[in-house]
Formats: structure tokens, C-alpha cells, sequence
């Protein structure tokens, strides 16, 4: 059985938890670098990613983290956990850091700070066959944007999984792939689809074999 920690110091820690539980993983809290050590996998949830990277210095996560991601423990990051593992954020605080990882620039608060959220139906071609996908439409996935950001640039090797197919934000990327780090703008674990969850396990599986 996979082990999958979610970082626990701010933010949707218990969707999660509770999407990864359905999957059959073996799910826990990280809020201590000894909790880190005993997690083959990371997500980093929505919240504040400035809220965050303040507790994730202030609980001396921040090196241990660094680590095992420059070792190549597979992260998946929602929304301020996309924020979290971007080497460069755009329209940061001036005392913000990353994690970083991600060979992206995301734009913070990308879509505007007057949409606070907003659903958008994506076609994600690498999910569209998973398992979980729920009844009537499992050719799209339901994501629920919350002041969420955007890829803005992209460094090499990191792979477009969705992008923004309507409106003025249309082309705009949203999740994407590189190597064993996973990031999405939007929440996937408040819809009750768990591909993306899903599709996390797999690539969890495959980087433990
Ligand atoms: N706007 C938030 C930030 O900058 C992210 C919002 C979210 O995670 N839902 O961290």
C-alpha cells in the first residue's frame, strides 16, 4: 500500500485525505520533517500560499521538503500547492518563497481578483480513463477554481495536461506535469471526481517500482 502524506499546516488537508483514503492508500497529516521521512508521497492542498510558506518555515519544513523533492518524491500541488512547488511566482509578496521544483512561473490570483471562483469543465485527456470518473460525463472533469492561479511559463520537459477552454482566460494552462511532480489551478478534491487523485496514485505506484 502506497503512503501518502498531505501537508498539514494550512489549507484543505481533509478533502484530500479523504479522496486518497477511497483510492486505498494509506493517507496522513505531515507537519513535522519526521512525519516527511515516513510518506513515499506528498499533496500540498489549496489554501494561502503565503500562510503556508510562512508555517512551512516556521514548523523548519522547508529544507526537509526541498530535499525530498530534489529526490524525486512524487508531490501533486492544488492551487497554492501549485504556488508551492513553482521555481518563479509572478504578483508573489515581496517575502514570499517557494518550494519550487516546477520549472514554471504561476501567476498568483491569475484569473482576477474580482472572480473569486468559478467551474469550468475541462477535457483532461490523460484522466479521461480512469475508473473513478463519476456518471454521465467522464469525457470532462469539473474544476472548481478559488482565486487560483495560472502557468504562465513553462521550462522544458514539463508536460500541459489542461488548459482553459472558454472565455477571456481561454488557452491559459492549468495543470500540468513534470517528471513525479503533478500541479492543477483548481480543487479537484471538492468535486467527488477523484482522477486526478487517481492518475497521483498511479504515478506514486510507479516511481515506488
Ligand atoms: N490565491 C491563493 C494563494 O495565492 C491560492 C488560493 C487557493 O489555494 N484556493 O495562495
Amino acid at each position: 500500500m502506497v503512503r501518502i502524506g498531505v501537508l498539514a499546516v494550512q489549507g484543505d488537508v481533509r478533502e484530500h485525505v479523504q479522496a486518497l483514503s477511497s483510492l486505498g492508500a494509506q493517507v496522513c497529516g505531515v507537519r513535522r520533517s519526521r512525519e516527511l521521512d515516513d510518506v513515499d508521497a506528498l499533496v500540498i492542498p489549496g489554501g494561502e500560499s503565503t500562510t503556508m510558506d510562512k508555517l512551512v518555515r516556521a514548523f523548519d519544513l522547508q529544507e526537509p521538503l526541498r530535499k525530498r523533492i530534489a529526490d524525486g518524491m512524487p508531490v501533486y500541488g492544488s492551487c497554492a500547492g501549485m504556488i508551492m512547488l513553482a521555481d518563479r511566482i509572478a504578483d508573489a509578496r515581496p517575502d514570499q518563497e517557494t518550494l519550487g521544483g516546477l520549472d514554471i512561473t504561476v501567476r498568483r490570483n491569475a484569473f482576477g481578483r474580482q472572480v473569486d471562483s468559478f467551474e469550468e469543465d475541462l477535457h483532461i485527456p490523460a484522466i479521461a480513463e480512469l475508473t473513478t470518473a463519476p456518471d454521465g460525463h467522464p469525457e470532462t472533469f469539473k474544476a472548481v477554481f478559488i482565486r487560483a492561479p495560472w502557468v504562465e511559463e513553462l521550462g522544458e520537459g514539463v508536460e500541459v495536461l489542461a488548459t482553459v477552454e472558454a472565455g477571456p482566460a481561454t488557452g491559459r494552462v492549468v495543470a500540468i506535469r513534470a517528471g513525479n511532480l503533478l500541479a492543477t489551478s483548481f480543487h479537484p478534491e471538492v468535486t467527488g471526481d477523484h482522477r486526478i487523485h487517481e492518475y497521483f496514485t498511479q504515478m506514486v505506484r510507479a516511481a515506488l517500482h
